[in-house]
């Protein structure tokens, strides 16, 4: 019979607080989506689910509407052409979920002359079995991925680099203004369950808090990717290795808020971040002042971040949806509706930012001139 592990994360994690103490927020949300036996990515892939797309828990713009991906993709033709059309080039794409922003953009791009026979398409995942879930969906569009487990492994050429709902899965650090000093908030038991407390000591200066929180009231949440700078300096060092530019889209205001962003989604609703771990996506919001600071520092060229819908509307979308429409006039609904979506203030058109990072001396990417 197959050994089956009985003890749940909730389980092991009251083990481990009792024994060590107390644990960050950021080690929580390790915990919880990497676990390799009852994290989210592998408790998924044992139910042979992605999570990502309307069956899932939570679904992103790509499973929203094919337009997303296919303006991404023509977005990466322009740029490929920016560069000078350069062959062989990167392609690369960081947590692709179910492949289906790739195969979309792959489709789209069929018409760009040498672009496919160009690309060396990249992807970065670390889910087992979401490798297979893109493999078959690139297969169907006729692409031949390779997987590379950093970015830094691709092979050393121009590259363009996509990322969407990729960088709100970093795991974060939480510190609360109490009292005019900052706490770290912890994950610790009460009363036999897992229960949120607060660090005994104190930062001792403000150099870990974003700038804007610097002094904040009372109250004031400073959230902090701890991975960030290394994924910038990555990011960074390969871009000036050979030209290239990333595409990084993701939900997080422009401005620093000084709040709680931390959510757990199961089946497209919100729950308790500390229930059931491993059982709900678990993202924090992008801190968008501190992704362009950083990769400003690292010497990148920075664009945006611009609205996702009003990034959209540059790129053409509403054109894409007419022309979309008039194809299937009996699917005019639904594609507005898709639009609408991706593209409305109260949906995925505020929340959601786009911001490219590039190496020195390239004109304004696509849908960034007006803002840049
Ligand atoms: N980009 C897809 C999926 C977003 S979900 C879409 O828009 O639909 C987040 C994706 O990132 C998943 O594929 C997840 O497995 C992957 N991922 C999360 N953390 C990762 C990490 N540290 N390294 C590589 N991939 C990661």
């Amino acid at each position: 019979m197959e050994a089956r592990a009985v003890t749940t994360l909730t389980d092991r994690l009251i083990a481990l607080i009792a024994q060590n103490g107390p644990i960050t927020v950021a080690q929580y949300m390790t915990s919880a989506l990497y676990d390799p036996l009852n994290g989210y990515y592998a408790v998924r892939a044992g139910l042979g689910e992605s999570g990502v797309g309307a069956d899932g828990d939570f679904l992103t713009a790509p499973e929203a509407s094919q337009m997303f991906g296919e303006l991404v993709g023509l977005w990466c033709a322009q740029e490929w052409m920016t560069l000078g059309s350069p062959a062989p080039f990167n392609l690369m794409e960081l947590g692709p979920g179910n492949g289906t922003l790739m195969a979309d953009a792959w489709r789209a791009t069929k018409i760009v002359p040498g672009f496919h026979a160009a690309a060396r398409l990249q992807l970065v995942e670390i889910g087992a079995h979401l490798k297979e879930r893109q493999a078959h969906a690139l297969s169907k569009v006729g692409a031949t991925p390779t997987w590379i487990a950093h970015l830094d492994e691709a092979p050393g050429a121009p590259t363009l680099v996509i990322a969407n709902e990729f960088l709100d899965c970093l795991p974060i650090r939480q510190f609360f203004r109490i009292e005019g000093r900052w706490r770290e908030r912890l994950v610790g038991v009460k009363d036999g369950a897992l229960a949120f407390g607060f660090s005994h000591e104190v930062l001792p200066d403000e150099t870990l808090i974003p700038p804007a929180l610097h002094g904040a009231p009372d109250g004031a949440i400073a959230e902090v990717a701890s991975a960030l700078p290394a994924f910038v300096a990555t990011l960074a060092l390969r871009l000036a290795q050979a030209p290239g530019r990333a595409l990084l889209i993701d939900y997080g205001a422009q401005q620093t808020t000084g709040g709680d962003t931390l959510q757990a989604v199961r089946k497209h609703q919100r729950v308790d971040v500390l229930d059931t771990p491993g059982s709900a996506d678990l993202t924090a919001h992008v801190d968008f002042p501190r992704l362009v600071a950083l990769a400003r520092d690292a010497g990148l060229a920075v664009h945006g971040p611009v609205p996702q819908g009003a990034w959209l509307d540059a790129l053409g979308v509403k054109e894409r949806a007419a022309a979309l429409a008039k194809a299937r006039p009996d699917k005019a609904g639904g594609i507005d509706a898709q639009l609408h979506r991706l593209t409305a203030g109260d949906q995925m058109g505020v929340l959601f930012n786009a911001v490219c990072l590039s190496s020195r001396d390239l004109p304004p990417p696509a849908g960034f001139e007006k803002m840049a």
